[in-house]
């Protein structure tokens, strides 16, 4: 245990030598622990407290203080006093400028201990609380700041707040006062502020660690845990509750100096109920009751012990307690301490008594001063306890020699003639007793540099020893030095930026921002800069200026000052609501007139713009003291805009402390009545966003805007905080709503909601006028999201009501219990589970079957007989329906499970972690739950069974041994009779009962009552080119709130060759702004993909696509799919013969259902179009009622371009030009194909094999007859092994062929010569033939979406408008803008550099890369793609730049799961997603798509892809070859293998799966 200084003090050899070694400087060992005043402040606070909060400048920044404290609570370190069970206590974070003290309340009044680690910069705009603090035991530790000059007048302002304030100097003091203050607090019972200069101890010699048992002492346990029982009364911060802190005490025993007796904090009203003749001088004392003040508020008791009395604290009491814990310390470690301190001569006659830093630097260079100088021999007073004051202490401290004393204040801010600390000496010595003090005269302290100490000291005697001194001398420099960077400047997260762009790309000139953060503000401090009054200040201040540069605009009009003549007529043209065009007329006059009148007015040439004004606030003017602000403002009734950013992640609102519950700022507005209101979120909807600020603008009045921008640190990646904000959007914690008071005059309502769900508070608000009844007329749609919004905590009870149901209909039935649970992601475990449920109701048991999930925990000592079935997620984690049961079971140590009988069978794959120290994770949920409940005293009723998909029958194997124990343990193993189970439905089943694609599918939309269709209906509507998906991002949170999963639909277009009209591009915009979520993806299968399209809105999507003369039919299901054709910029008139070709076979392998018009284009009023429903019997020609075994995909390429990986499909067909430069056919792949699964070996990657050349007449049937091949001979029962890559494997390549050409009756030729050199688009300007221009936009992994950095959905949607040729989507999901004549060229070009959209200036690495969509909407997803791979390229940049290969392409790929959407398998490097944040690694792909590339490395995460890319791209750049590719490359110098079919892509893997021991 490390042990305080035990020795004495050192003998004083100097007058001043007592503070020189509380300095130590230079005389110590230096192994010594604590360095700065901090670190000896935050240990002791962390010792004596139960709530820490730190204040720091963000949350990502910490403060002196929090480092250490963060350290302490990572290990785990115990507090003396942490009430918790773990004994550490908590420390709360709070932004400096996010009104900290509000924290302090809620906990100080449950009886937890609360201090505070701050700085100085809190302290002023926290007086409100400060008062109220007053009386309760908080311990706020304050250093001052600026850190080398600090201002002292942050202390002296709240010197009356009715705190005790302690001041420390050295490094020492810091430690010992700080203990002083919390044991002072404690026996107190008033708050104490404990302040000091960090910057005066930086150069103290280190000390040693605080001794816990005198801490322990000091501090006094037993009175620590009398308060911590007690719970004190007051509920609201907002209203003085008139506490005091109050003492009890007997009349016959003196309060002593050990401070036995302690204070104890009172409400004023008990007092007064106790004492009514007092009452009312008590409550009004009560925030003085630390002033020095003799009256002792001694009142008579009427509490049970007839002889106490209970009376306010004092300040002799104050005294009293203090002096008794400097005792007590002086005693342990042999320091000493009191209210004031004096070193120096005892006969000295001059003394200084200074509040300000160098106080050890004045007294070192006293005592070194020769006698002669005018300073030898002066004394030093500085105040220990600043308040209460104690004059009679000062005067018993100060020797009765001095006669005249210079006060030293360190004051920057001053708000009066005389110092604070002046009066108060002045006060204390001229009218207390005693004393020979002639001369007091105050001085301001400056900055004084070491090398001026002397010369200031002689300086302040000169005057203090003159015949008349100056009163307030200055002396140092009081501007003090220069400070590089202030900590404590507001730090803005990097994402924040973002609305701040968007308002700029509004207004652009018009904007002006009246607080932006880091303007120049001459001088005021970014704090105050930012608050709403300052902001509005200098808006009113701007406007008066406007007012007046309008009057000097009339001058000037008629002045005959310009050189030019321009000037005048256009100024004469100028109203103040003058547009853009003609301010930027009137500018660039003036600049060429050049006259000094010009000049003038250019200095001033903003106003010539009509503003729009902002101001710009962040969610701490939602807190108390912003708030006021903010009522000031709206009240105004000016027209002023302002934009509050509101920063609280959703997932950390619940765990805000109601005290700190932030005001709803656009409700309280929208109460106001006169203002504009607008809730966005820019991670939400960029679209609402544009539209508030727009509307904002508009509207003449204050106008408010919320706007959400979540973030937990400030350097959070953007996906956080999108998925923060989908959170909150969706569940109605930060509805998206405009409120305008102008639209009731143009007969509208006031309110639209742009999102779905709100919260009470809004809809009481909305209620009240009528404006609820409105929105539902207006949107019937959100009635049903309405009536459940935000806040309700249904999740338990649904539990409970679920449970129930399912015991109430087991009522009745005999024979034993059977609890079934699962936790499934794939269905097998659940699938599983049901199958055992039904098989054990057949043997005579009550089964009750659940996912896990829905299992109310509480159930479970009650059970008899439970078995869980759980396969494994991720890297050894239970699926998502588990993990709340694991979290509720895992860390219990009550659930006592003695009588519960239990059995687990676990579901996983051995191989799915081939590395050695990843082998737990097989298996891992299922094990680590038999363990548990093992250890909770429940019996196994059959050992662990283990489902391995390695096995045999994969996880069969093991459950066919583990099913027959159960029922054996059950007594029901030998019953008879058992009927015969049903086979499972399979796809098959589903094609062939649909009636041709029909299902269920009208029904599933009509039913309002879920978001979901039907589970076989989820299958067919993949026909008709639409998946059901839910949104990953919410799932969790959804399920936690009682809701089922935000469903929505994907929709895919079918658009052969990807060739699309700007009508049609506008026309998808409008869709994907209507019905989906405001994006569209660009497909690696050249097509438009909608994503977010709620059920609701699915038919009005599919007309809407229609109506643009596109379809959806065939784009997903088991069919042909969209065919796609090279985009081949460069020779129009050729692509346009391929495309042609394209086209035909699209439309030739077209189902021929009808369902598709009737379900999705029937217009319930259109009888022309309705399908005469069942009366029609459709027929499928080419398909027949069960369509194919799995989908069909057909692409072309044209040589050199592979840029639609012809190898990677089921047809492929290469384009061959004639001897004439036309089409004359194809040479034809067939049986390539991308999807694998994970760890099945008998699935894999494939490329296509050469069936030989077909003409262009023939082409579209020879395609149908290798369809119809497939059709008859691909596997139906197992659709892992369905595609024609397997057909074409098992049959072999010429049998097929074979029967294709029996098929069709020809024969294919010997496949025609060509050659590819590239399967990625080349970007930028080309030419075509005709002199047409072409433009390849760089769209990174196909995602049209506008962002605040860069609107490029917007920009395209613009182009579209004007451009007259065509968009041809690429296969790599970029987009070309074909066909534009020379003569639209440069408007063209305009738009383009207008919205950045001309920008391809990106690394070779990047434009060659391409993921697919993953996270959140694609079900399948392991890991996130497209969300992550240009965060990784941007890592990997730096390596690729230092080895100069910026311009290099290497082919790199990433898919979210091994379907392979993005073509993993064909590219130079690949990362396919195998459990969330670990991929695996393929490499040794060819350039232009030719070769499969080879596993290798299995699940590893950024840090090791880095590790490896970063060395081997370094390697590459210096050892490859003249024009090696990356692929060839790695395979030449040995990094991995080559693939030469698909059939060994899983053969010589780098990385072999380690043995199991
Ligand atoms: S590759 Fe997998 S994760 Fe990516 S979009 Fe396709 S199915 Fe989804």
């Amino acid at each position: 245990m490390a042990f305080l200084f035990k020795s004495p003090p050192h003998p004083l050899s100097s007058p001043h030598s007592q503070r020189k070694e509380h300095h130590h400087i230079g005389t110590m060992a230096t192994n010594l622990k604590i360095r700065t005043a901090e670190e000896a402040v935050a240990r002791i606070a962390y010792l004596s407290s139960d709530v820490i909060v730190s204040v720091q400048p963000a949350q990502s920044i910490e403060s002196e203080f929090s480092s250490h404290l963060h350290r302490y609570a990572g290990r785990k370190d115990k507090s003396l006093v942490a009430a918790g069970e773990s004994g550490v206590p908590e420390i709360q974070t709070i932004r400096h400028n996010a009104d900290p003290l509000l924290s302090v309340f809620t906990p100080v009044r449950n009886g937890r201990l609360v201090s505070v680690t701050t700085t100085s910069s809190i302290l002023v705009s926290s007086v409100p609380h400060l008062y109220r603090l007053a009386n309760l035991p908080v311990v706020i530790h304050v250093s001052l700041q600026p850190a080398h000059y600090p201002d002292y007048s942050s202390i002296t302002s709240i010197r009356n707040s009715g705190f005790t304030f302690l001041q420390s100097e050295t490094l020492q003091e810091a430690q010992d006062i700080a203990l002083t203050a919390h044991a002072l607090a404690i026996k107190s019972g008033k708050g104490v502020i404990h302040f000091f200069d960090a910057g005066s101890s930086a150069q103290d010699n280190h000390i040693e660690f605080e001794d816990v048992e005198v801490v322990k002492d000091i501090l006094n346990l037993d009175v620590v845990k009398a308060f911590q029982r007690s719970r004190i009364g007051g509920t609201s911060i907002y209203a003085d509750d008139g506490r005091i802190a109050s003492i009890t005490e007997a009349p016959t025993l003196p309060i002593t100096m050990e401070g036995v007796e302690t204070a104890s904090a009172v409400p004023v009203d008990q007092i007064a109920a106790e004492a009514p003749s007092k009452a009312s001088s008590v409550g009004s004392s009560g925030r003085e009751s630390s002033t020095d003040s003799n009256t002792k508020a001694s009142v008579s008791s009427a509490t049970t012990v007839d002889s106490a009395t209970v009376r306010a604290v004092t300040s002799d009491d104050v005294y009293n307690f203090v002096s008794g814990i400097w005792a007590q310390l002086k005693q342990s470690v042999g320091r000493q301490y009191t209210p004031f301190e004096y070193s120096g001569p005892a006969n000295a006659e001059n003394a200084l008594f200074i509040f300000g830093s160098d106080v050890g630097a004045f007294a070192q260079a006293i005592d070194a001063a020769k006698s002669n100088e005018i300073f030898a021999k002066a004394g030093v007073v500085t105040a220990r306890l600043y308040r209460p004051w104690l004059g009679s202490k000062l005067i018993e401290t100060i020797p009765n020699s001095i006669k005249r004393i210079a006060v030293l204040e360190q004051i920057r801010r001053k708000t009066t003639k005389w110092g604070p600390l002046l009066l108060d000496l002045l006060t204390t010595l001229k009218a207390g007793p005693g004393g020979g003090v002639e001369t007091i005269v105050g001085h301001q302290l400056g900055y004084i540099a070491p090398e001026t100490v002397r010369q200031a000291l002689r300086g302040i005697l000169q005057n203090l020893k003159s015949e008349k001194p100056i009163q307030n001398l200055e002396v140092g420099n009081a501007d003090g030095p220069t400070e590089s960077l202030d900590a404590y400047s507001l730090s803005q997260p990097k994402v924040e930026t973002a609305y701040m762009k968007i308002l700029d790309q509004i207004f652009g000139k018009r904007l002006y921002l009246a607080n932006a953060l880091h303007s120049q503000n001459a001088g005021i401090s970014t704090t105050i800069a930012s608050n709403p009054e300052f902001g509005f200040g200098s808006l009113l201040a701007r406007k008066e200026h406007r007012q007046r540069f309008i009057a000097e605009v009339e001058q000037a009009k008629k002045s005959m000052e310009f050189i030019t003549e321009a000037p005048k007529s256009w100024l004469s043209k100028w109203s103040p609501s003058a547009g853009e065009e003609i301010a930027d007329e009137i500018i660039a006059r003036l600049q060429t007139d050049g006259s000094p009148l010009s000049r003038d007015l250019l200095s001033k040439q903003g106003l010539f713009r009509k503003e729009s004004s902002w101001l710009v606030g962040s969610d701490a003017w939602a807190y108390d003291l912003g708030n006021s602000g903010v009522h000031h403002v709206i009240a105004s009734g000016e027209n002023v805009n302002m934009l509050i950013i509101d920063s609280t992640p959703y997932s950390e609102r619940a765990a805000a402390d109601a005290e700190r519950r932030k005001k709803d700022i656009g409700l309280y507005s929208m109460n106001y009545g006169n203002t504009y209101v607008a809730s966005v979120a820019v991670y939400s909807s960029y679209t609402q966003v544009l539209q508030a600020m727009i509307e904002a603008d508009q509207f003449n009045g204050p106008s408010v805007i919320v706007a959400y921008l979540p973030y937990f640190k400030e350097n959070d990646s953007p996906l956080t905080t999108l998925q923060e904000t989908k959170k909150a959007v969706d569940l109605g914690y930060w509805p998206l709503y405009r409120w305008n008071p102008d639209n009731e005059d143009r007969g509208e309502p006031n309110f639209s909601l742009d999102s779905e769900r709100i919260k009470n508070e809004l809809k009481d608000f909305l209620a009240r006028d009528n404006h609820l009844t409105q929105l539902m007329k207006k949107h019937p749609e959100f009635s049903s999201n309405l009536s459940e919004d935000y806040g309700s905590e249904v999740r338990a009870l649904q539990k409970r009501q679920a449970k129930d149901a399912y015991s109430q209909m087991l009522e009745g039935i005999l024979g034993a219990p059977l609890t079934i649970l699962f936790a499934s992601d794939n269905g097998n475990a659940e699938t599983l589970s049901k199958r055992l449920g039904n098989r054990g109701r057949a043997r005579g048991l009550k089964t009750l079957v659940m996912a896990m999930e829905d299992y109310p925990i509480e159930d479970l000592p009650n059970e008899e007989n439970v078995v869980i079935l759980t396969s494994t997620a991720g890297q050894g984690e239970f699926p998502q329906n588990g993990h709340s049961f694991w979290n509720a079971i895992k860390d219990n140590t009550e659930l006592d499970l003695a009588s519960v009988n239990f059995s687990i069978f676990a579901l996983g794959d051995s191989h799915y972690w081939p590395r050695k120290e990843d082998k737990h994770y097989y298996n891992k949920p299922g094990k680590d739950l038999d363990r548990v409940m093992g250890n909770l005293g429940g019996k196994r009723l059959a050992d662990i069974g283990l489902g391995d998909d390695q096995d045999p029958d994969g996880f069969q194997t093991g459950y066919q041994n583990w099913e027959p124990l159960i029922w054996q343990a059950l007594g029901v193993d030998k019953v008879e009779g058992l009927p015969e189970e049903p086979p499972p439905i399979t796809n098959e089943d589903i094609k062939l009962a649909s009636n041709y694609l029909r299902g269920t599918i009208q029904e599933g939309l009509d039913d309002p009552s879920t978001g979901a269709i039907s589970a076989p209906d989820q299958q067919l509507t993949k026909f008709h080119g639409t998946y059901m998906q839910d949104d990953r991002d919410l799932r969790d949170e959804r399920k936690a709130q009682g809701l089922e999963p935000a469903y929505s639909f994907m929709i895919r277009c079918r658009l052969p060759g990807g060739v699309a009209t700007p009508k049609q591009w506008i026309q998808m915009d409008d869709v994907s702004n209507a019905f989906g979520n405001e994006t569209m993806k660009l497909t690696t299968r050249q097509t438009f993909q909608f994503h977010g399209v709620v059920k609701g809105k699915l038919k009005k999507a599919m007309q809407g696509i229609n109506k643009s003369l596109m379809t959806t039919i065939a784009a997903c299901g088991d069919v042909n799919r969209n065919v796609m054709c090279s985009s081949l910029p460069t020779a129009s008139e050729y692509h346009r013969e391929v495309y042609a070709c394209s086209q035909k076979i699209s439309d030739h392998l077209l189902p021929s259902t009808t369902a598709y018009h009737e379900i999705w284009l029937k217009d319930e009023n259109d009888k022309k179009i309705q399908v005469a429903g069942d009366a029609v019997q459709d027929f499928e020609p080419l398909y027949g009622p069960t369509y194919l075994p799995r989908k069909f995909k057909i692409t072309i390429a044209i040589p050199p371009h592979n840029d639609t990986d012809v190898y990677a499909h089921d047809v492929g067909l290469i384009a061959i030009k004639g001897k004439d430069g036309h089409l004359v056919g194809f040479n034809l792949l067939a049986g390539g194909g991308m999807g694998v699964t994970h760890n099945n070996k008998k699935t894999y990657p494939r490329t296509g094999s050469m069936f030989g050349f077909v003409s262009t007449k023939q082409v579209h049937i020879a395609c149908e007859k290798v369809m119809l091949v497939q059709r008859d001979h691909g596997d139906r029962k197992n659709r892992k092994h369905a595609r024609l890559k397997y057909t074409i494997d098992d049959m072999g390549i010429d049998v097929f062929r074979g029967k294709v050409e029996e098929l069709w009756g020809q024969k294919f030729e010997k496949a025609r010569p060509f050659k590819f050199q590239s399967n990625i688009d080349t970007f930028g300007w080309q030419k075509d033939e005709h002199g047409l221009n072409h433009f390849t936009f760089f769209i990174e992994n196909g995602r049209i979406e506008d962002t605040a950095d860069f609107p490029m959905k917007t920009g395209l949607r613009e182009i579209a408008k004007v451009m007259k040729g065509e968009f041809r989507l690429t296969g790599n999901q970029h987009l070309i803008a074909s066909n534009i004549t020379d003569e639209q060229l440069p408007q063209i070009k305009d738009m383009m550099a207008k919205y950045k959209l001309d920008n391809v200036q990106f690394s070779g690495l990047r434009l060659s890369s391409s993921a697919c969509v993953a996270f959140p909407t694609c079900g399948l997803a392991m890991a996130e793609s497209e969300r992550y791979l240009p965060e990784l390229i941007t890592k990997l940049e730096g390596v690729i730049e230092e080895n100069g290969m910026r311009q290099d392409s290497i082919v790199m790929r990433m898919t979210g799961c091994p379907n392979g959407c993005a073509r993993p398998w064909l590219a130079e490097v690949a990362f396919v997603g195998k459990a969330y944040g670990a991929y695996n690694m393929y490499l040794g792909g060819g350039y232009h798509g030719q070769r499969l590339n080879k596993l290798y490395r299995s699940s590893i995460k950024e840090e090791e892809i880095l590790e490896i890319m970063k060395p081997l791209l370094k390697r590459y750049s210096q050892e490859r070859e003249e024009g090696e590719h990356f692929g060839d490359f790695c395979i030449r110098i040995g990094m991995i293998k080559e693939t030469t079919e698909g059939k060994t892509f899983h053969d010589d893997v780098a990385e072999e799966e380690s043995d199991e021991e």
